[in-house]
């Protein structure tokens, strides 16, 4: 066997008795079996060495966020994990690496069921690739373009220690060691919020999960739903570890920040109670951060205002310094 295929076989090729999976392995394609009424979701989302994260990183934490941050997409579609694809680009084979990558990226796919069906293994710069499969019912997934005028917008979670932690590793900030390691914590091992986008379907009309930041995220919504999202900077849910900032510095974090992973969607406000349950049974919070309008102030597709009313979009766009 060459070194390429005894390192798949010995870390990465694992029985499956999904009934979905036809094939997994072994094959030039992978064969897996969907239903009648079943849409697939499918995703792809790559960590690269040096820019999703430091060239030393925990290994078994990668392998962990490989995956969240695949899981956090079909999350943010209201789909049910079914399948993954992995290609790894490595710089040489290290078995300690790949036994604690495997090991952090094996962990979270049994959680949610899901089963590795293949991929790709290469030699060059670190890379990690994930193809994510989920299950919809037929026309039901939770769009970025399907949000409507009058919609409240929520929140899951708390915003802004994943760039927290950043402004420490930059040394922009220094943070009380217990306060970093909270954050980063979120930052190398976010939860994706898998049960909550599952229970919105039916409930919410469009959600993202938030990558680049959640003005920017909501954004998107605004933008292919033709609408403007109006949100209030006092309402949006900051993690503890931002209380004792500048508050231009928290704002940044929790409003511009990215490597979030939780949702921000959009609902009638005739499902508030139904989404106050829901959060109640998965025990995740979620917040209500403002609502979708028609274009009424402006050209820009998310608006934040202070306590007060106040417009101060522009400050939170010149936050960009702080990425
Ligand atoms: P091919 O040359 O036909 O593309 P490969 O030799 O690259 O196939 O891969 C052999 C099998 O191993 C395929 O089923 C492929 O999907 C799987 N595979 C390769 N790399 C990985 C990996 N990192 N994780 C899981 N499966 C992998
Ligand atoms: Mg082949």
């Amino acid at each position: 066997m060459t070194p390429e295929f005894a390192l798949i076989d010995r870390y990465f090729n694992r029985p499956t008795h999904d009934p979905g999976v036809v094939l997994g392995i072994g094959d030039d394609c992978a064969l897996i079996r969907s239903k009648l009424g079943v849409e697939l979701a499918v995703s792809t989302d790559t960590l690269c060495s040096g820019t999703h994260f430091f060239p030393d990183a925990d290994a078994e934490k990668l392998g962990y966020k490989a995956l969240a941050v695949n899981l956090s997409d079909l999350a943010a579609m209201g789909a049910t994990p079914r399948f993954v694809m992995l290609s790894l680009t490595l710089p040489s084979i290290q078995d300690a690496w790949l036994e604690a990558f495997s090991r952090g990226f094996f962990a979270l796919a049994q959680r949610y069921n899901v089963a590795l069906i293949g991929g790709n293994t290469t030699r060059g710069p670190l890379s990690i690739s994930v193809t994510i499969f989920g299950e919809l019912p037929a026309g039901q997934g939770l769009r970025r373009d399907a949000a409507k005028a009058g919609d409240d917008i929520w929140v899951s979670g708390a915003l802004g220690a994943a760039s927290l932690a950043l402004l420490h590793h930059e040394a922009k900030i220094t943070l009380p060691p217990n306060v970093f390691r909270a954050v980063e914590a979120r930052r190398l091992l976010p939860t994706a919020r898998v049960e909550l986008g599952q229970a919105l379907l039916g409930a919410a009309n469009a959600a993202i999960d938030i990558s680049d930041g959640l003005v920017a995220d909501l954004g998107h919504v605004a933008e292919r739903s033709n609408l403007q999202a109006r949100i209030t900077r006092d309402e949006v849910p900051m993690h503890a570890g931002l209380l004792n900032l500048r508050a231009d510095q928290r704002d940044a974090c929790a409003l511009a920040g990215g490597d979030e992973y939780e949702l921000c969607f959009t609902a009638a406000d005739s499902a508030r109670r139904q989404i106050t349950m829901i959060s109640e049974q998965l025990g995740v919070a979620v917040t209500r951060i403002g609502t979708m309008q028609k274009h009424t102030e402006g050209k820009n597709s998310v608006i934040v205002v202070d306590g007060a009313g106040q417009d101060i979009t522009p400050s939170i766009r010149g936050f960009d310094h702080f990425q």
